[in-house]
């Protein structure tokens, strides 16, 4: 027979914002399960030094999930190796079933499950990530100081990072798959205005070089079909991410990227009871500290719930 189980506060996710999420809710004496998910500890796992988070001058990422994970733990939270399958917000309390075969019912619910950028899908991007190749330039730019390095896309957000790393590289050249930038025209506008940018139009990258650490990408003309060798010194890819929301999908209100959409200056969603912290609620900052900012928010909005029911959180309209 599968374990049934009732919670106040069921966290999924253990990345910045789930953690932070379960020191308020511990610290709240709510008893909060939190459900770790495939990658404990989240995306800060997979990178070495972090040298944006409060009180840190440099910490490794995973080093930094230990404490985070540790400090939850020693408040009072409930922290289970496992992955939530499926959750069902239309019924009272809410129903999330683990791949265990835990049956977990939950009075509140905070989805932390964050979202994952995209890649270029090369073995060597793959092989040199974290050794050059990143997907967040304000994250390593600071690495890159007086270097020249190149950034693949042509949204915002590849804009955006462009324009950052122009602060430390001493030149950026953008790279984008056809002649037409999707980003905003005032971002096109800065981008034009800065010397230290160089647009490769109608290129796509084929390759990384470097054994240890980028030396160089392969272009690859999408018009000609011709290749040629860029030696740069990193890398960053900035097509996109992915927010990960299969298991609310067509539960919650999202937006037309997927990220689930929240209250103004609240996490609540369109489901009372119901809310959403960090990158999976948020296509524009996608922090450490923003996430953990939100998971705060969260905590102290579902005990505002509990507390005083629905009336005295904010809602997103169905
Ligand atoms: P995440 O960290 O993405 O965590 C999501 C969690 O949800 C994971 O634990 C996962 O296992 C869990 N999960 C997903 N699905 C399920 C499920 N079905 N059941 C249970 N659990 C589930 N930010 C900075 O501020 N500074 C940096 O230096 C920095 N460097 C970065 C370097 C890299 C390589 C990357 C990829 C990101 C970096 N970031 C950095 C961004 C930062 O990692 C994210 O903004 C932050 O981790 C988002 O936190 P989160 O809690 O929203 O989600
Ligand atoms: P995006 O708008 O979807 O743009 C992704 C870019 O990557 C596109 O230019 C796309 O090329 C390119 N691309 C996708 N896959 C590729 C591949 N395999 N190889 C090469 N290039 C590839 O993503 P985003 O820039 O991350 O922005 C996401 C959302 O957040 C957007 O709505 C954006 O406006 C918003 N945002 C806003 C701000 C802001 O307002 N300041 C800042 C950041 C992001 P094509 O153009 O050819 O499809």
């Amino acid at each position: 027979m599968a374990e049934v189980r009732h919670t106040k506060i069921l966290i999924i996710g253990s990345g910045p914002a789930g953690y932070t999420a379960a020191v308020y809710a511990a610290r709240a004496a709510l008893s909060p399960v939190l459900v770790a998910g495939l990658q404990p500890g989240g995306q800060l796992v997979i990178t070495t030094e972090v040298e944006n988070w409060p009180g840190e001058t440099t910490i490794m990422g995973p080093e930094l999930m230990l404490k985070m994970e540790a400090q939850a733990r020693a408040v009072g939270t409930e922290i289970i190796f496992d992955i939530i399958a499926s959750v069902d917000l239309s019924r009272r309390p809410f129903v999330a079933v683990a791949d265990s075969g835990t049956i977990w019912h939950a009075d509140t619910i905070v989805i932390a499950t964050g979202a994952s950028a995209r890649w270029l899908g090369l073995d060597s991007e793959t092989r040199l990530r974290g050794k050059g190749v990143s997907a967040c330039a304000t994250c390593d730019g600071f690495f890159f100081r007086g270097k020249h390095v190149a950034v693949v896309g042509g949204g915002n957000t590849a804009v955006e990072e462009a324009l950052f790393l122009t602060n430390f590289a001493s030149k950026v050249s953008l790279i984008h798959r056809r002649s037409e930038l999707r980003a905003d025209k005032v971002n096109q506008a800065r981008l034009v205005a800065n010397a230290k940018i160089e647009m490769i139009w109608n290129a796509e990258v084929a390759d990384v070089t470097g054994a240890d650490g980028v030396e160089g990408i392969v272009l690859t003309d999408t018009l000609t079909g011709a290749s040629r060798p860029l030696a740069v010194d990193g890398l960053f890819v900035a097509i996109g991410h992915d927010p990960a929301t299969a298991l609310v999908n067509g539960q919650l209100v999202m937006d037309s990227e997927g990220y689930i959409v929240t209250a103004p200056d609240s996490t609540a969603t369109s489901i009372a009871g119901v809310f959403a912290a960090g990158d999976v609620r948020d296509k524009i900052y996608r922090q450490a500290v923003t996430a953990a900012g939100m998971g705060c928010m969260a905590a102290l909005e579902a005990e505002r719930y509990l507390a005083h029911g629905a009336a005295h959180v904010e809602q997103v309209a169905a």
